[in-house]
């Protein structure tokens, strides 16, 4: 039997009927932009984080497109952000006018060095774009401390960090925006493209409801230009049924993962993720680190167990960032991590015989 990386069958093998009925429904009542389910979805997400507002929109991109176009960053401008995320991270922020300034990695949890921080802000500077990576926060203390000194905006990444808390503070909720993605393998995942916007700033739900729309509030009336950026109904519904299990299916991933830790603990030649103790990690990824990282790959491969790399090339390293020329010394530890970690299997039904079956393949590789 086959161990993939993510296993999004099993989940909805689960929750079949009622998914099944959602979907039936939102066709039913032809629910299909806008309507009670996305009104839903919104009021049970804001709800669930304690927030103001959710805006949904039609992704992650969009959602960290949307909050720096109603910050007004443009061109000219500067934001700081980390040098191993996906790509939506930084591409948004060219796609604004303004210019990524990227940051190194710390080297414990894989989120921003936040000490490396203050030294690359300048007069152009409006903003900091953490993202709270593998589902462990970014260390939301010290961002907002510099964010406050130098008057600088914080959006959130929280595509991979669903319920993931910071000193007991639920991400999304700390900085000035919380930027989610409903992509399906994330661990809230909507059957096709999705996105949500968090705030508790009346002006900035206005702001973003309205870009996100064509710039109307209400049809026709078109204050400013926008965009067609939402979530369709049918997306919203399943979103609902599965917005119940979170909870649930993240102490799952954290069982996952401490299943891991206690058979791949004490391993010569792996480093098993660290967990900040301010942190509470949600584990969208588990990620080891091996300099054999290649030659495990294949053998877990031959053994029906897949893998990934997240990321295998740092963003200031890809082909789209040669224009900025940066070199290996600009992002040392980027750089060195990238050729050695390694995303084992993680999901919620992950079981402790498939996690004992993928470490006593590891262990015995590397001995
Ligand atoms: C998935 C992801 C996004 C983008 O989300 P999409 O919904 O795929 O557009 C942004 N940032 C990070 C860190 C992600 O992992």
């Amino acid at each position: 039997m086959k161990i993939p990386l993510v296993d999004l069958k099993i989940q909805y093998s689960q929750i079949k009927s009622e998914i099944d009925s959602a979907i039936k429904n939102v066709i039913d009542e032809t629910a299909f932009i806008k309507g009670k389910y996305v009104d839903e979805f919104e009021s049970n997400y804001a709800k669930l984080f304690g927030v103001k507002h959710c805006i949904s929109v039609a992704n992650g991109t969009d959602s960290l497109f949307i909050s720096m176009k109603i910050l007004g960053i443009g061109s000219g401008d500067e934001v700081i952000t980390v040098a191993n995320s996906w790509i939506s991270t930084s591409e948004t922020i060219t796609l604004t006018g303004a210019k990524p300034i990227f940051i190194d990695i710390e080297p414990n949890h894989y989120t921003i060095d936040v000490s490396k921080i203050e030294e690359k802000i300048s007069s152009k500077t409006k903003a900091i774009i953490p993202v709270h990576l593998f589902g462990h926060p970014a260390n939301m203390t010290k961002i907002m401390e510099i964010a406050k000194k130098y008057n600088l905006k914080v959006i959130e990444d929280c595509a991979q960090a669903h319920l993931a808390k910071w000193q007991g503070k639920i991400i999304g909720t700390i900085g000035d925006i919380g930027s989610f993605s409903f992509f399906p393998g994330k661990n809230l995942g909507a059957y096709g493209d999705g996105g949500g916007i968090i705030t508790n700033n009346d002006s900035y739900a206005e702001k973003i409801r309205m870009f996100a729309n064509h710039g109307a509030l209400v049809k026709h009336a078109h204050k400013i230009e926008g965009m067609n950026s939402r979530l369709d109904g049918m997306q919203a519904a399943i979103l609902n049924v599965k917005l119940k299990y979170l909870q649930q299916w993240t102490d799952q991933r954290i069982k996952v993962a401490s299943m891991y830790n206690n058979l791949l603990s004490n391993i010569n030649g792996i480093e098993i993720p660290k967990v900040n103790s301010n942190a509470y990690h949600v584990f969208h990824l588990y990620v080891i680190r091996t300099n054999q990282r290649n030659s495990l790959i294949k053998t877990l491969n031959n053994n029906n167990i897949s893998t990934g790399i997240h990321y295998p090339t740092p963003l200031p390293y890809l082909d789209a960032y040669k224009y900025l020329d940066y070199s290996k010394n600009d992002f040392p530890i980027s750089s060195s991590y990238s050729d050695n970690i390694l995303s084992l299997p993680m999901y919620p039904e992950l079981n402790m015989e498939q996690v004992s079956k993928i470490s006593k393949i590891i262990i015995k590789k590397l001995k």
